[in-house]
């Protein structure tokens, strides 16, 4: 999606006058990428009207630069269809918070429990899990090898106790315990049926939650949003929690969950393991969308990992287009403790997924990498400008790499300054944008 918006964006963006026409033919391909995309085809007609109305305005036509105000809407229409802020968990004002999670089977419930418990965890919290799928087999065994990974305690009653019960029961066993957060791990189905919404209905009635969350898997794409649609006229739900949108290139359900059941999404699941959870941002889903990269995402990121002082060097290097290969030296080596550097660098403003796959980055990449920096001298690092000929031979031989190999990082290091300058230019444009609104 990303990729196909850019495109026809970027038509219009290079536009110095937009005709009427201009804006009906670009909207024209907004909307079929957006089909494409599985977002749902009531809010893409929506959203087009939207956009077109206001970029046909009077404002727009007459500015300067209509084609980038033209994104710019885009980018804000995008934003309001998934909520203007990010939403955050309603926490009980007497703990304990009660968590309930629904959703179908597979949707990644039970992995959710413990990303949650997790992240709530690392904000002092003290979470239980509570097993109350008694039916999938071994589900309460997967239950408390999640909550051992997080080192956070499992409520469980077997498989023989009514869900109900096991549910009520934990509440009683939590309050004396002290947890005062309770994550219930309920089971799915297959398919929405009626035996499975009364029982969660149930649960629902015994032990009030201050918070439902529906689980829903990104790549079912228009599935997400009807189950979504289902599960709200039956439970009322608070939220919904996206998983798995690490493999959804399209993201198709994030834009149209809350658009069709008015509910906003609160998290993301981006990967199988307990740390990939990362609260949902409509702001940054939608430039992420529009392929501006998710730098505040990426500096989160950082900031967990990474000491923070650097973290804000970094952040102001980026911002002020001087970061240097010493600097680029040092973020690989804290790259090393961030994850899969392929998720890393999605974030980084203009890169898409193709040119991802150009710069085939992996381990063995980063250690060569490495070894040609070192091998550069200090003013070498500071200015790459001053690198000629004979000095790449030079770099080369000391890292036992070749010409080629030096050139294409020289290469890269000089496009992703180009990247940042322009992701500068463009966050400058909408902190305006911001204080005129
Ligand atoms: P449940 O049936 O709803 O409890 O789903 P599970 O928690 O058992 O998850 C089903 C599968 O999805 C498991 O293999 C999980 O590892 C996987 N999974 C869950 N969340 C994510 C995610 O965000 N990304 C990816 N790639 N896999 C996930
Ligand atoms: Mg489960």
């Amino acid at each position: 999606l990303a990729e196909k918006l850019q495109n026809t964006l970027g038509k219009l963006k290079g536009k110095g006058k937009l005709t009427e026409k201009d804006v009906k033919e670009a909207m024209r391909e907004v909307k079929l990428a957006l089909l494409e995309a599985d977002v749902n085809f009531r809010v893409v007609k929506n959203f087009v009207n939207k956009v077109k109305e206001r970029s046909i305005g009077h404002e727009v036509m007459e500015s300067l630069t209509p084609g980038q105000q033209v994104v710019k809407i885009v980018n804000e229409e995008l934003t309001s269809l998934m909520g203007k802020e990010e939403s955050k968990i309603n926490f009980a004002d007497n703990p304990p918070t009660v968590i309930m999670l629904c959703g179908l089977q597979g949707a990644g419930k039970t992995t959710l429990s413990g990303k949650l418990g997790n992240l709530l965890k690392k904000k002092g919290k003290k979470p239980l899990l509570v097993a109350c799928d008694i039916y999938r087999p071994a589900a309460i065994k997967q239950l408390q090898v999640v909550g051992g990974q997080v080192d956070i305690p499992v409520f469980s009653m077997g498989d023989k106790q009514n869900p109900v019960n096991i549910a009520k029961a934990a509440l009683e066993h939590g309050k004396k315990n002290g947890n005062d957060v309770i994550i219930v791990d309920t089971a799915g189905r297959l398919h929405i049926d009626e035996g499975l919404m009364d029982e969660l209905g149930n649960i629902k009635n015994e032990i009030n939650p201050n918070e439902i969350l529906l689980v829903v898997d990104a790549m079912t794409g228009q599935d997400a949003v009807s189950v979504a649609e289902s599960f709200n006229e039956k439970l009322d739900i608070d939220g919904v929690v996206l998983t798995k949108l690490d493999g959804d290139a399209r993201g198709g359900a994030a834009l149209s969950i809350r658009a069709v059941t008015g509910k906003p999404l609160k998290f993301v699941g981006m990967g199988e393991k307990l740390e990939d959870l990362e609260p949902f941002h409509p702001d940054r889903m939608a430039s992420r969308i529009l392929g501006m990269g998710d730098v505040l995402s990426l500096i989160e990121k950082a900031q967990a990992n990474i000491d923070q002082k650097k973290a804000m060097e970094l952040q102001n290097k980026l911002r002020n287009q001087d970061f240097t290969f010493d600097d680029f030296l040092d973020q690989l080596e804290q790259m090393k403790n961030m994850g899969p550097l392929s998720q890393i660098l999605e974030m980084v403003p203009g890169m898409n997924s193709k040119q991802l796959k150009n710069l085939n980055v992996d381990d063995k990449e980063l250690v060569k990498i490495e070894a040609i920096i070192k091998s550069m001298t200090k003013n070498e690092r500071n200015d790459p400008s001053i690198i000629d000929g004979s000095r790449r031979k030079r770099i080369a031989k000391g890292s036992g790499t070749n010409i080629q190999s030096v050139n294409r990082l020289l290469k890269q290091f000089k496009e992703t300054r180009k990247m940042m300058k322009q992701f500068s230019g463009m966050e400058k444009a909408m902190k305006k944008r911001g204080r005129m609104n």
